[in-house]
Parts: C-alpha cells; sequence; structure tokens
C-alpha cells in the first residue's frame, strides 16, 4: 500500500494539491497535525482531507483555533493566524478537526504531532530528544511533524557494539527502506517548510518495503501570498513562504 505521508499543512491549498499530485497514486493519506493555522484557506484543506478519507492526529494549531488549547505560548504572528483561522472555521471543518485523536497507531506506526512523550508541544529536533523519546511508542517506527523540518532519527549500533542513534537529512527523493532499528521520522511541512527550501515537502510510505521516500515540490507560491494578503494575515507570515524559513 502506497501511503501519503502530510503534516503542517497550515491551511495551504495550493501547496497541498501540489504535494497530491506529485504522489499520486497513493491508496491512504496519513496526515500528522496542523492543518490549519498561518495560511488562508482552512477549510478548504480540511475539505480536501475529509474527501480523501484522510486519517491522523491534531497539532497544536489545530486544537488552539478549536479554542482547546490557550496561546499565551505563540508567539504574536501564530496566534494572530490562531484567531483569524478561529473565526473563519466552518461548523463542519471544526467538528472534522476537533474529532481526531493526538495520537493513532495504525499499520505498525505511530502517529503524533510534537513527540510520543508531548503530542502537544514537544520539538523531536536533536538526538537526545529522539533517544529520550523511542521508549515511548510502543509500535516499531513513529510519524511526527510540528518541526517543518524533513528528518528520520534511527537506533544504529555503534563501533563500540552500544546503542547510538542516527540522523538522516532526507533530500528530494531520498528514499529509506525501514527495517527492525526503531525509528522517528517526519515527512516536513507541506505548507510552511522551515530547512531553507522553500518548496512543500511530503513522504511516500510504501508498507510493502516498508520504505519511505521523501519528496520536495514546488508550487504556486505568489498565489497563496496574495491570498494571505489579501486576508491581512502578519507580514512576516507571507514572507517567510517564499524562503522557505
Ligand atoms: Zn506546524
Amino acid at each position: 500500500m502506497r501511503i501519503a505521508v502530510l503534516s503542517d499543512i497550515h491551511g495551504n491549498l495550493p501547496a497541498l494539491e501540489a504535494v497530491l499530485a506529485s504522489l499520486a497514486p497513493f491508496d491512504a493519506v496519513w496526515q500528522l497535525g496542523d492543518i490549519c493555522g498561518y495560511g488562508p484557506q482552512p477549510n478548504e484543506v480540511v475539505a480536501r482531507l475529509a474527501e480523501l478519507g484522510a486519517i491522523g492526529v491534531r497539532g497544536n494549531h489545530d486544537a488552539a483555533a478549536l479554542g482547546e488549547l490557550a496561546t499565551e505560548t505563540f508567539n504574536d504572528d501564530a496566534r494572530a493566524a490562531v484567531e483569524w483561522t478561529a473565526g473563519r472555521l466552518e461548523p463542519a471543518a471544526q467538528r472534522w478537526l476537533a474529532a481526531l485523536p493526538a495520537r493513532l497507531e495504525v499499520d505498525g506506526f505511530t502517529l503524533v504531532h510534537g513527540s510520543p512523550r508531548d503530542p502537544t508541544w514537544e520539538y523531536v529536533y536533536s538526538v537526545p530528544v529522539a533517544r529520550s523519546n523511542l521508549s515511548r511508542f510502543a509500535t516499531d517506527h513513529c510519524l511526527v511533524g510540528h518541526t517543518h523540518v524533513p528528518l528520520i532519527f534511527r537506533e544504529a549500533v555503534a563501533h563500540d557494539g552500544g546503542a547510538r542513534v542516527e540522523t538522516i537529512a532526507p533530500d528530494h527523493r531520498t528514499a529509506l527502506t525501514l527495517d527492525a532499528r526503531r525509528s522517528i521520522a517526519n515527512p516536513g511541512s507541506v505548507g510552511q517548510p522551515r530547512d531553507g527550501d522553500r518548496r512543500a515537502s511530503a513522504m511516500l510510505l510504501d508498507t510493502d518495503g516498508p520504505t519511505l521516500e521523501w519528496r520536495r515540490i514546488d508550487y504556486p507560491i505568489a498565489d497563496v501570498q496574495r491570498m494571505m494578503a489579501r486576508a491581512r494575515l502578519p507580514a512576516r507570515l507571507i514572507t517567510r513562504l517564499q524562503f522557505g524559513l
């Protein structure tokens, strides 16, 4: 089975459509949260995911837009975008988002937004954080989002025979075969990449390998920026899309 693994779409429908076109054909969509927030089309993105029968988890921006998470710890731009989103989410989108769990186990994978230890807030961005999270999920592999950076942490054996965790920063078309070594993989962000590459980032999981393949996909950034400007979303959120930062 071929599964499109998407995270941090953040209301960016043109990026989502470009990613779906690139990953097709696929049999299922798994999403890792932050469907809304920052971008100008939260309702349209939710409707598209619902139409595709996507399964997955909620992110901190989704919870905040539903009024289920306080926004004090969000920075000013993120909070402004959450408030904008909360004021526009239609009842059908609210219901769909509200039904998402914080954690999901499916076909030998654990899906969370942040980390298995703290699905809402923790960023798995370093080896120590990854290592301390490896004992916090029961499946062999875990899929996370939240950092907006494509990355995989994988158990490895050190030269002295001890355990260590290796990090691989995937590029476009990087493919890996998953094995018994436990891993935490991040597809990167569809709607707001932050690794210096402005192209949308996503992953294709083939459960027959199983293999993971990362993709970077161009999308019409200027169209999204125009919609954001019309919506009067914060200027810094509009600018950052063109730098991928
Ligand atoms: Zn996010």
